[in-house]
């Protein structure tokens, strides 16, 4: 379980970037038991159980609000 208190609609940054090499950021699109997340590089959209998101999450880059968590 990840510390990292994410949400719908927050920018999040992984541990590694997506295969396109464009971006390591990624927007939550959905939250439930799977979690789905959009690269900011290149638009296309990743389904994942949340345990995998966990693991691969590294921060949150900004909140849906547009703030930034210390
Ligand atoms: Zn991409």
């Amino acid at each position: 379980m990840s510390d990292l208190n994410y949400d719908l609609g927050d920018i999040i940054e992984m541990k590694k970037e997506h295969a396109c090499h464009l971006s390591k950021e990624w927007k939550i699109i959905r939250m439930g038991a799977d979690i789905r997340v959009k690269c900011l590089g290149c638009q296309s959209s990743v389904l994942m159980p949340r345990s995998k998101f966990d693991k691969r999450i590294k921060k949150i880059v900004r909140k849906a609000d547009g703030s930034v968590p210390e």
